[in-house]
């Protein structure tokens, strides 16, 4: 398998295009190291040697199912299959053992149907089309003959359709270690249910995709001797608490706050709930419905799924519950106070969702007023309250329905393990994670920065698989593998997670030390790293950095980077909820010891979450690797349309081949 091939007039080649990426042609006249190219699109290109490709003699207007079948293994070689394939509803396509998926944003049933499942079931890896159900059966079959654990771990950006994979790969594994035309509340089916619970409330219309994963997943499917699924547990990292909160123009909230807002006539006159219009929290964004998505169909169907994972018709009431009572809170509208920097409810309406969201929380309403609107500091001869201006209210007032929020999902991820349950005899297990993909947006807080690092180790242990691979793969069979992009990437991961020094290191001393700002952060950043290859201070900017990623340059901005990553609780909010008169909301505050409830202990997000991701590593280490890369055609979510510079920047990303010229 050549890369390259020698380039004659006459022959067909692919010369580079600022609008196509790639296009195809006709060669004119050689040159020494320039080549004239007559393209297909009637223009005349001049073009470098290292610009211009040789194109498949042999390509099929089908396409190829794995890409090591072309003849060139070259970008627009690999782009134009996909694209062949795409215009023919043939979405997934092989490079090796990694599947590519192409959403198709469009409904295909026949393609995961039983029938379909039947298929793939035992069929030679290769045997039948690429299918994320072949992947899903290679892995079982290796975990239950060869008794190894396996993952899949499933990656592309937002929208590009991660979590519709795993949810048929978690059907088929379902199927096939499911006891078969069973009744009742089976393992897997409480674990396929546990997916429209976790969506409802972590998923959200984004301008990228209409149900976007607001948080990471690691689904950890276990099994017994005989391939039976007999636990499962979840973990999930990361929910962007911020959404609660605040929405940018044409998203949304998380979906359970629409469907509480479809519920009956009686929910909604016994929560005081109207249209989303009337409610904060949903009215910033002037976006209330998704096409085709029928609130109240998906409330009833979220309550059926809750109902098989075993969340019962109590605990049930307090979520919704909880979930109006935020809305309420968001409606509460602060004005200054009698004194000077005191604040209090606004008006009358104010006062009626105040009230509101205390007989919601089950607390008393003064008591949740003065959570808002005062603070109690704590000497050591007495305790001072200190009033809040109207700005400052209206903060702690986000910040609580901030925290009841994530105090929810993380109950809802705990239930949902508990109530599946774990075994603690399996020896095997199939993980599948969906995960975000490398993010890089005009502005880049605290958030992208978490989840580049993720991409970066996730890369790492890809590089580290794949270079296992190509050493085996080499002796055994010949297979070139070399056209799979190495970056070494261990000198980012340092630069980020390196303990002491790193940028969280130097973050987490920023949160700790009284005087800093996000300016001396920054300063801090400048110095620290001066010389360091992958850090770059950004010209004209005192507080943005730039890591040059292994997918890309990207540059944040430093000024939320302090307050995102301290975790804590206001201890007038543990204080007000932990004595709601409602077990349900008392629960998910509860006492904490005395010696961790110390509100100077500060902890880290940052750390927190680079603990997580390496325990996530090393148990994705301890299995056999499985890989789909999704891609999504266009920005527009329509089906049909594939533009090539956006495919390619995301086959760049994903560090698949090698970038040719
Ligand atoms: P995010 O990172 O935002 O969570 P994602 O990669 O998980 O994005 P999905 O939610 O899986 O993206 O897919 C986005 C949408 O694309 C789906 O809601 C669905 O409409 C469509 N889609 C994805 N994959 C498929 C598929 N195989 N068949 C049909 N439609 C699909
Ligand atoms: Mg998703």
């Amino acid at each position: 398998m050549a890369a390259q091939a020698s380039i004659a007039v006459g022959s067909q080649v692919w010369v580079e295009d600022p609008d196509e990426a790639w296009i195809d042609g006709e060669v004119l006249k050689v040159n020494g190291d320039t080549i004239t190219v007559k393209c297909s699109n009637e223009k005349t290109v001049t073009a470098k040697a290292s610009h211009v490709h040789a194109k498949d003699p042999e390509e099929s207007p089908c396409g190829v199912d794995d890409m090591t079948k072309l003849a060139y293994l070259h970008e627009p070689g690999v782009l134009q299959n996909l694209k062949s394939r795409y215009d023919m509803n043939e979405i997934y396509t092989y490079t090796g053992s990694i599947l590519i998926a192409v959403n198709p944003f469009r409904r295909l049933p026949h393609l995961y149907d039983i029938q379909m499942m039947e298929q793939y079931k035992g069929a030679d890896f290769g045997e039948l089309s690429p299918h994320p159900f072949a992947v899903a059966d290679v892995a079982y079959r290796l975990m239950l003959n060869e008794g190894i654990s396996q993952s899949i771990l499933v990656s592309g950006e937002s929208g590009a359709g991660k979590t519709e994979s795993t949810k048929m790969i978690m059907r088929y594994l379902a199927y096939m270690g499911g006891k078969a035309a069973s009744e009742g509340r089976t393992v897997e089916k409480q674990v396929l249910q546990s997916n429209p619970v976790l969506e409802a409330f972590g998923n959200a219309k984004t301008v990228r995709n209409n149900n976007s994963s607001r948080f990471g997943k690691f689904v950890e499917i276990q099994f017994d001797q005989k391939g039976r699924i007999s636990g499962a547990a979840v973990r999930t990292y990361l929910l962007e608490r911020s959404r609660v909160c605040q929405i940018s123009e044409s998203e949304r909230n998380y979906h359970c706050f629409y469907m509480i807002c479809a519920g009956s006539p009686e929910e909604q006159e016994k929560y005081k709930l109207g249209d989303p219009s009337t409610f904060h929290y949903l009215n910033q964004s002037n976006c209330y419905k998704i096409d085709g998505l029928d609130e109240s169909k998906e409330y009833l169907e979220t309550r059926k799924a809750m109902d098989i994972i075993g969340i019962s018709s109590e605990e049930q009431e307090a979520i919704f519950r909880i979930v109006a009572a935020i809305l309420h809170l968001g409606n509460v509208e602060f004005a200054e106070g009698d004194d000077v920097d005191s604040s209090k409810p606004k008006n009358e309406k104010s006062m009626f969702h105040l009230r509101t969201a205390a007989e919601l929380f089950m607390c008393d309403e003064k008591a949740l007023e003065d959570s808002l609107c005062k603070r109690i500091i704590v000497t050591r001869d007495e305790n001072i309250v200190k009033t809040l201006d109207a700005e400052a209210a209206k903060g702690s007032r986000d910040a609580l329905a901030k925290t009841v929020y994530s105090r929810l999902f993380d109950w809802l991820v705990t239930k949902i393990n508990n109530s599946i349950g774990q075994d603690p005899t399996s020896k095997c297990l199939i993980g599948v994670l969906d995960i975000y993909g490398f993010e890089s947006f005009k502005t880049n807080s605290f958030e992208q920065f978490c989840i580049n690092l993720t991409n970066e180790k996730l890369q790492q242990h890809f590089n580290q698989h794949v270079f296992k691979m190509e050493q085996e793969e080499y002796t055994k069979e010949e297979i070139d593998w070399s056209y799979i992009e190495f970056v070494d990437n261990q000198d980012i991961l340092d630069l980020i997670d390196k303990k002491p020094g790193g940028i969280i290191a130097l973050l987490d001393e920023a949160c700790m030390l009284p005087r800093s700002t996000h300016e001396t952060f920054a300063q801090k950043l400048y110095q620290t790293f001066k010389n360091h290859k992958r850090f770059v201070k950004p010209k004209l900017s005192r507080s943005d950095f730039t890591i040059c990623h292994y997918a890309g340059d990207v540059t944040y901005q430093t000024e939320l980077f302090l307050d995102k990553n301290k975790d804590y609780v206001i201890a007038e909010h543990q204080a007000l909820l932990g004595a709601s008169g409602c077990s349900f909301v008392s629960g998910l505050f509860p006492l904490l010891s005395d010696d961790s409830s110390k509100s100077s202990k500060f902890s880290s997000i940052g750390s927190r979450f680079k603990q997580q991701l390496q325990s996530l590593l090393e148990t994705l280490s301890s299995t056999e690797p499985h890989y789909i890369r999704c891609v999504k055609p266009n920005s527009l979510l329509k089906p049909a349309i594939f533009e090539n510079q956006n495919v390619l920047q995301q086959l760049r990303c994903g560090g698949l081949w090698k970038q040719l010229g």
